[in-house]
């Protein structure tokens, strides 16, 4: 099969003839249709953070496609089922966090295009017990960003602990940013989207927002306050550090910040400020699997639609450049197959 496999953290994917690995016990293999490109891929491909991949590595965990075959002991799953092979690639499913609906914090996680093989590839092995389901009838290209940028926001705006007719903040509108304005507006929230390029706040505009702000321009605590009052919750996807330290200011005594963006690096945490608030900050990891199954019924139900561009696999290094300079628009997704 072709891939894209990085051999070099910091050098481009080398796109190459792989063979296609047969399932074991409970895993499937999956035809990919679409691949999805996350900026985690390229924090993968840099080696930007403290745990790092494997390598040879093929990114990419947020392919979809066709159940090619199924391995022993998988009776749920038949060839020609429509599934996603996701960051969460498996869990020990017996541990304190897997027993309490919190597998996405296992220690002993499996994660695709990062410890194991990912989707940037015309074929991906699965844990058929953490695919993402899906009916026969999609748009493999609308429904691929759903499987990990959906799910992240959607997880990500359940932990800022806002409640309808409140409002929250969204920090970043690139691929998970532009779906988190939409399903922020789909739970009945009042939307203040932040970036620092116009473009993506006419994406954030264009996908629902109530207010947006450039945050190169303008300081969005001082703004917000004066304009709203504060924010009950932000969320911040955004690539900076900057814009973790600025979204904890836009909120009102009470608010919560949940950090989904994995820029390297530290932030301020004012003390005295978080304690007399009564601030809640807290870190959010893609989703569980009931997440991912709401996650991707907002979409079937066409309440969310992410902006996409395809491309081909060939098209990757590219692609990671224009991820780099800021200068995609929503989501960029890879077409593996006619679906
Ligand atoms: P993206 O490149 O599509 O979008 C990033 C956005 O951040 C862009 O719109 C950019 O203009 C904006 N930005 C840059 N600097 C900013 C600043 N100072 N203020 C406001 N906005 C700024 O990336 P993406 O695919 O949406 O991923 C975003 C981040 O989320 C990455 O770090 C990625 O690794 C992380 N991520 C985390 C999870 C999780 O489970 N926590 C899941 C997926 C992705
Ligand atoms: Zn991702
Ligand atoms: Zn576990």
């Amino acid at each position: 099969m072709k891939a894209a496999v990085l051999y070099e953290f910091g050098q481009p994917l080398q796109i190459e003839e792989v063979d296609v690995k047969l399932p074991k016990a409970n895993q499937v293999l999956i035809k990919v249709v679409a691949c999805g490109v996350c900026h985690t891929d390229l924090h993968a491909c840099m080696g930007d953070w403290p745990v790092q991949p494997k390598l040879p590595l093929i990114p990419g965990h947020e392919a979809i496609g066709y159940v090619a075959a199924v391995g022993t002991g998988v009776d749920y799953l038949k060839q020609g089922d429509v599934v996603g092979a996701p960051w969460l690639h498996s869990a020990c499913g017996h541990c304190e966090y897997c027993i309490t609906g919190w597998e996405t914090l296992c220690h002993d996680q499996k994660n695709g295009g990062y410890s194991v093989d990912g989707g940037y590839a015309e074929y991906v092995i699965a844990d058929a017990r953490y695919v993402a389901r899906f009916p026969k009838e999609i748009d493999f290209f609308q429904m691929a960003p759903i499987t990990c940028a959906g799910v992240t926001v959607y997880k990500g705006l359940k932990e800022t602990d806002t409640k309808p007719g409140e409002w929250v903040a969204i920090f970043g509108v690139g691929g998970l940013g532009h779906l988190a304005v939409q399903y922020a507006k789909a739970m009945g929230l009042h939307v203040a989207a932040v970036d620092v390029a116009e473009d993506k706040l006419k994406l954030a505009k264009s996908s629902g927002a109530d207010l947006v702000l450039n945050s190169a321009e303008q300081d969005p605590g001082t703004f917000l306050k004066s304009k709203i009052g504060g924010m009950h919750g932000a969320l911040v996807t955004a690539v900076s550090p900057k814009a973790f330290e600025q979204s904890l200011s836009t909120l009102k005594r009470k608010g919560t910040l949940a950090m989904t963006g994995l820029p390297p690096g530290t932030f301020q945490l004012p003390i005295f400020d978080t304690v007399l608030n009564r601030h809640t900050v807290r870190g959010s990891i893609v989703g569980t699997r009931k997440d991912m199954q709401e996650a991707i019924g907002f979409a079937l139900e066409g309440k969310v639609r992410a902006t996409v561009k395809t491309a081909r696999l060939e098209d990757i290094n590219d692609i990671f450049n224009q991820m780099k300079n800021g200068t995609l628009e929503g989501r960029t997704v890879l077409q593996l197959c006619e679906p």
